[in-house]
């Protein structure tokens, strides 16, 4: 019957889920994903579909009537699973991993039924305080200095672009109230980061009005490390030519290779320009958490800002960035901006996360960040990166032992980059086409999901290893595989 608000006793309250339907079916889903968990390699790691396989199993309107949750949760194995690449699978080797664990989903599911948003302190005083201390206690298991405040945003490439904005704040020019477009007092910006930094830095560019041109990206050394030297000739070039620097990008485990910036070099770089230094330590940078690794992070403790995800390698499911920076004043001064409706008893004494990004509303992210540290522990945390970093290593050695392949390039944590390079082929465009050829055997034929980049303009084939399911059999597995299909390429020459 449809509510009828001519008489008040024909209105039915229409309300949510019945309880008990919420508990039979929140049952059932929790045992179906401990048995996806446990049966999770049985699945391809990447699904056999085509384009639109999916949208075709789909009705092309709404239901108007509701269905049953049997008929919904039926589908989630009909039309969804066959549809999913699994992230979660041993076998997921492509990008950097981001598998979630059971405290992190735990905590997700609480997250949705608070439903709330943390926009202000008051909105959810748990929320804010909650934030703020797992955030202080990952900065710790970093080994940053205390002065780092924190925020989490969605993805790293949010958190940076929110750090470049912070650091055209700090340029002093005016941006919030006057903009960037039909400026004539305003020189042209310049923005630096390695060749080897991550697509987001230019995609901030083009966000925040830039333009493209205004990135700078300076060259790397044989390890795929910026030249401090080329950023020190590139920003005195462009001072020369009237363009303002005001930002530079380090980033600790680039994307392809995981290579390392020297941190301290560049830094003493930005002091003496007085530029804004932001670190993307997305992936690798979680592996500060380990103190055998804490090298990784040298000179970080000077940058304006640094940036980790969890959700690459800390297990958390996607998404959870942790953004820190020395100058939240100026990060606020960028972005604060508070409508008569918004403004709090309390605002003088509390941070109220909104003033420090473009989003109002926010998740209760900061649960998983907590049940994860507190289920794992830290030392938890550290052993499973540090088992990580062996698989990488086993990988390597096996790949450096064996003659037909080729390293692209160093493996400071566990990512690896190689190439198919038989001795008797030296011209670029054959190996080129073999390693394309090689890639997609191992694409469309085999049980593993790797990816590819492109170095030194060579097409690579990458593996990474930081899955939390991954263990050295599949390591082993996987390195048969490739090995094999090789072989085969390698008998047809
Ligand atoms: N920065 C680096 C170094 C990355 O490797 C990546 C993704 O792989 C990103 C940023 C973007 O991460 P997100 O998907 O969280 O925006």
């Amino acid at each position: 019957m449809k509510p009828s608000t001519e008489n008040k006793n024909d209105v039915k309250f229409l309300g949510d889920m019945p309880a008990d339907q919420f508990r039979k079916f929140g049952y059932e889903l929790i045992d179906w994903i401990a048995n996806y968990f446990e049966n999770v390699e049985d699945y391809p790691v990447l699904p056999h579909i085509k384009p639109g396989d999916i949208r075709k199993q789909l009705p092309l309107s709404p239901p108007d009537e509701g269905e049953t949750m049997e008929k919904i949760l039926k589908d989630i194995d009909k039309i969804i699973v066959p549809g999913l690449t699994h992230w979660n699978h041993p076998n997921f080797m492509a990008y950097f991993n981001s598998s979630s664990s059971g405290p992190g989903i735990l905590a997700e599911l609480l997250a949705a039924v608070f439903n709330s948003n943390g926009m202000l302190w008051r909105t959810n005083p748990s929320s804010a305080e909650l934030e703020q201390h797992t955030l202080q206690w990952l900065r710790q298991m970093l080994g940053m200095p205390e002065d780092f405040w924190g925020i989490m945003y969605d993805t790293a490439s949010v958190a940076s672009m929110h750090a470049i904005a912070a650091a055209r704040e700090q340029a002093g020019i005016n941006v919030r109230e006057k903009g960037l477009a039909g400026r004539n007092d305003l020189p042209k910006l310049r923005l630096y980061a390695s060749e080897q930094a991550h697509s987001s830095i230019d995609k901030s560019a083009i966000t925040l009005g830039l333009g493209l041109e205004s990135l700078k990206k300076v060259p790397t050394d044989d390890e795929f490390r910026m030249l401090p030297d080329e950023l020190d000739k590139a920003i005195k070039e462009d001072k020369k030519n009237g363009l303002l620097p005001f930002c530079v990008i380090a980033t600790v485990g680039t994307t392809s290779t995981t290579s390392i910036d020297p941190v301290s070099n560049i830094a003493d770089i930005c002091e003496k320009e007085n530029l804004w230094l932001h670190v993307d330590g997305a992936h690798g940078g979680s592996a500060a958490i380990i103190p055998e690794m804490q090298w990784i992070f040298k000179g970080v403790e000077r940058a304006d800002s640094f940036l980790i995800n969890p959700h690459k390698w800390l297990f958390h499911p996607v998404d959870i960035t942790a953004f820190y920076t020395r100058k939240p004043e100026i990060l606020k001064r960028a972005f604060s901006l508070v409508a008569d409706y918004l403004k709090t008893p309390e605002e003088n004494i509390v941070d109220n996360y909104m003033n420090y990004g473009i989003q109002l509303g926010r998740r209760f992210r900061a649960l998983k960040l907590w049940f994860t540290i507190r289920y794992f522990g830290v030392e938890g945390l550290r052993d499973r990166l540090r088992y990580h970093l062996f698989l990488g290593k086993e990988f390597t050695t096996w790949l450096d032992a064996y003659p037909a392949f080729e390293r692209m390039a160093p493996v400071p944590m566990s990512t690896i980059c190689f190439r198919l390079h038989p001795k008797n082929i030296n011209d670029e465009n054959k190996l080129e086409e073999l390693n394309l050829g090689f890639f997609k055997e191992i694409d469309t034929n085999s049980e593993i999901l790797i990816s590819h980049t492109r170095l030194n303009g060579k097409y690579v084939l990458r593996v990474n290893m930081s899955g939390l399911r991954m263990e050295l059999r599949h390591i082993k597995k996987a390195w048969e595989i490739i090995k094999t299909k090789a072989e085969e390429i390698l008998t047809k020459l």
